[in-house]
């Protein structure tokens, strides 16, 4: 492979709530990009990009908010009593990370009813029972530490296996399980009368996805059949909001397959994982978010393609 490739075009910067189609909200990048750093390092110092995603929908009842992190309560608040003085209705959860529940108890009391799978209430209670809630997030710019031993878990009240549907306020909402793609279980809130998708983390946007507990060889199938939605508009768990249509999820597909592809490759001439990462380039991607991520995602598929989850 030749060292030096063409770089794919950066993400433009989106910050805030964007109304993506009439009534429903983006909250994108709400911290400016402190969420963009792991263990203490900044990850991109163009301050944007990295943070966690937040969906409202309005409807002629309560509005309806996917996802939350207690870190930016302040800058969700804000942003939220802009469009509406109502509280939330619903709460529907992508996943089970801290990044996109640790809010739940804080709606909760203001009578939000949320909705999960069975498995995001098992592994919120796995991780407080090993005692990583908090400390997994810590040495980040937006901290947790102040936090550790002072909050638990709020689990969704209604869970489910595969799939449900809500019918709330004149909307149609669907939350359809995918399996292990980012984290055990992951699940896209589609919108079919509007053709609207939320993609939770099984897709970042221009952004390197954190593969950490995921299963990238099961994802990159389970994105052929996020293709197949007739989305005119899809919402990313991190990165900035894509031009309409699905073309977006077509790129960040090549994104994982490539990465398996060189890590294989890499694999065979190395021998071991740890060798096999350091080798591999992603050289088209460094004007994507979070870039030094290449190297832990490369590590990471290097053993599931020995066979270790
Ligand atoms: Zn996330």
């Amino acid at each position: 492979m030749a060292r030096r490739v063409k770089a794919l075009p950066s993400p433009a910067q989106t910050k805030g709530f964007v109304e993506t189609l009439p009534d429903i909200f983006a909250a994108i990048n709400l911290s400016g990009g402190k969420g963009t750093t792991l263990a203490g390092r900044t990850l991109d110092k163009r301050g944007s990009g990295g943070d966690t995603n937040f969906g409202v929908i309005l409807t002629k009842d309560k509005p309806i908010i996917i996802d939350n992190d207690i870190r930016v309560r302040k800058e969700f608040a804000t942003g939220f009593r802009r469009i509406t003085r109502k509280s939330p209705g619903l709460m529907l959860h992508t996943h089970h990370n801290f990044d996109h529940t640790s809010d739940n108890a804080h709606f909760h009391k203001q009578g939000a009813v949320s909705f999960g799978t069975e498995t995001v209430r098992r592994e919120m209670e796995r991780e407080f029972g090993a005692g990583i809630w908090v400390s997994q997030m810590a040495g980040r710019l937006l901290e947790v530490e102040k936090f550790d031993g002072k909050i638990g878990i709020d689990p969704p009240v209604v869970t489910f296996e595969n799939e449900t549907t809500i019918r709330y306020g004149g909307r149609t909402l669907e939350m359809i399980a995918i399996g292990h793609c980012h984290t055990k279980s992951d699940t896209v809130i589609w919108m079919p009368e509007e053709k609207v998708l939320f993609a939770g983390d099984a897709f970042t946007y221009r952004t390197q996805p954190v593969v950490r507990i995921g299963n990238i060889l099961n994802w990159i199938d389970t994105l052929n059949r996020l293709l197949k939605f007739p989305a005119r508009q899809i919402i990313p768990g991190h990165g900035p909001l894509p031009p309409r249509e699905n073309k977006c999820l077509g790129e960040f597909k090549t994104y994982l397959t490539r990465l398996r592809d060189r890590t294989a490759a890499a694999l065979r001439k190395e021998g071991t994982p740890v060798k096999a990462a350091k080798s591999v380039r992603m050289d088209e991607y460094r004007n994507w978010f979070r870039a030094p991520l290449v190297y832990v995602n490369a590590l990471k598929m290097a053993r599931e393609l020995r066979g270790k989850i």
